[in-house]
């Protein structure tokens, strides 16, 4: 048996601390989204299952959150009416909810925004991205390590991230006297609001740049070329993503760095085809090898494969190597099989002595073969 909690608290929802990190609220959103999912017939609870969207859908965007945290469930409500959220539509689904950036920012008139982008001063992850890599069909067959070129956002090394490379290049915001804030009086629907909002002249750092650093342009961080060595997985396949955590572009005043999403394309092998962990390839034949049996060395994907094509073999006929297919992914000691198709080939140039013999054989046949 389990009780539903009966709260309306996004972080006690969530069963996070109101200082949760970003990570810890993905996997704390994970976990509650899987327990109360419909289709769980143990703790499956569709109100709680939404909910727990909800929740995770305001804090994981550290504006939305910043929002929820000054303003409360009350706030959110009475922003989107009492259809403030659209639904919550399974996971990964980033079209199950509106946009409440935009619902909030019509409500405040943009003041969370003030004009001057996102508070600076506020830690931020950095921002993922995607990288895709082509690999040779036959990589698979063990783990590979691949060079990766990234182009990350790092703290500029020419000034330490400051923006200047002399500290008296950096004096105090004349705008917001060094808050990083401007208060201004904004009329809501639920009176007036004194709003803080970040100072557009410093964007919240509470500092102005005299003289940025020539390196960065007075940012504090700028893209560093980067290689790194990826291992790739034995018995990967095409179109896979893998999640380099931690590899993206690095957080904003202490905030997590962003991660990489490799995708890993596999070429196409002139001789092979694979399905899964299955190798599937084609044997030609002549007709005398088909009709007499033929002991034959075939390709694979490790080598070569002494095969025993038994004696009157048909087209379309399909031989099993056994274990010579692709490794399973993250079950090396397991493999497909290799499935090889024969085709037997009717030849087309006969000599003149072939075609004899075969008009013998013909003879000797007596058209037993044919049926119409
Ligand atoms: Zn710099
Ligand atoms: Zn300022």
């Amino acid at each position: 048996m389990y009780s539903v909690v009966m709260t309306e608290d996004y972080y006690e929802i969530l069963g996070v601390s109101k200082s949760a990190s970003d990570a810890e609220l993905k996997s704390a959103f994970k976990k509650a989204a899987r327990k109360f999912h419909p289709d769980n017939s143990d703790t499956g609870n569709e109100d709680m299952f939404k909910k727990v969207g909800e929740a995770y859908e305001v804090l994981k965007d550290p504006q939305k959150r910043q929002i929820y945290d000054q303003y409360g469930a009350e706030g959110l409500k009475g922003a989107g009416g009492a259809g403030g959220f659209s639904g919550f539509e399974g996971f990964g689904g980033a079209g199950g909810f509106e946009d409440l950036g935009d619902i909030f920012s019509s409500f405040f008139g943009g003041g969370f925004n003030g004009g001057g982008g996102r508070a600076r001063n506020r830690a931020t992850r950095g921002q993922d991205h995607e990288v895709s890599i082509q690999i040779d069909f036959l990589a698979p067959v063990e783990d590979t390590e691949k060079k990766i070129r990234l182009n990350p956002l790092e703290i500029c090394t020419t000034c330490d991230g400051k923006g200047a490379v002399n500290e008296s290049d950096i004096v105090t915001c004349g705008t917001c006297n060094g808050t990083g804030q401007v208060t201004s009086v904004q009329n809501t629907i639920f009176g007036q609001v004194r709003q803080n909002s970040t100072c557009p002249s410093c964007g919240g750092t509470g500092k102005e740049i005299k003289n940025p650093c020539g390196s960065c342009k007075g940012r504090g961080y700028k893209r560093e070329e980067k290689e790194i060595e990826v291992k790739i997985p034995a018995g990967i396949q095409d179109a896979t993503t893998m999640r380099l955590s931690g590899m993206g572009d690095i957080g904003r005043n202490g905030g997590p760095r962003g991660d990489i999403y490799l995708t890993i394309r596999v070429r196409d092998h002139d001789k092979f085809k694979r399905e899964g962990a299955d190798i599937f390839s084609t044997l030609k034949l002549g007709l005398a090898e088909a009709a007499l049996g033929h002991e034959i060395k075939v390709p694979t994907i490790y080598g070569t494969e002494k095969l025993k094509v038994k004696s009157a073999t048909q087209s379309g006929q399909v031989y099993t190597i056994k274990d010579a297919g692709m490794p399973f992914l993250n079950r090396k000691n397991k493999k497909g099989n290799h499935y090889v198709n024969v085709e037997v080939v009717i030849p087309s140039n006969l000599s003149r002595e072939e075609k004899k013999l075969l008009e013998e054989f013909q003879k000797l046949r007596r058209g037993q073969d044919i049926e119409v």
